[in-house]
């Protein structure tokens, strides 16, 4: 299965290895807007158990979880615990 193309992230490749290259150089320029790295362990932990995770991609929001959880003011769309 590919991974969905994100609009919002403006994330235009298929490839794995280049959007997770994406995915951290975003997480970087986060700032001030970047989670704690406690806060965002304990999001992918619980990302990582969720039936709606398929491929690194919340199905729910659409986002790609790594970088989602990497944001300070983001929620689950099921409201999970620590999210
Ligand atoms: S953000 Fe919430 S619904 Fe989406 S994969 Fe993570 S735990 Fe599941």
């Amino acid at each position: 299965m590919n991974r969905p193309i994100c609009p919002r992230c403006e994330i235009n490749s298929q490839d794995k290895e280049e959007i997770e290259r994406i995915i951290a150089q975003r997480i970087e320029l986060l700032g001030e807007n970047r989670a704690d790295d406690e806060l965002y362990k304990s999001r992918l932990s619980v990302c990582s158990r969720c039936d709606k995770l398929i491929e690194g991609t919340c199905v729910l929001c659409g986002c790609y979880v790594k970088l989602r959880a990497a944001k300070i003011n983001q929620h689950c769309p099921l409201s999970r615990d620590v999210w």
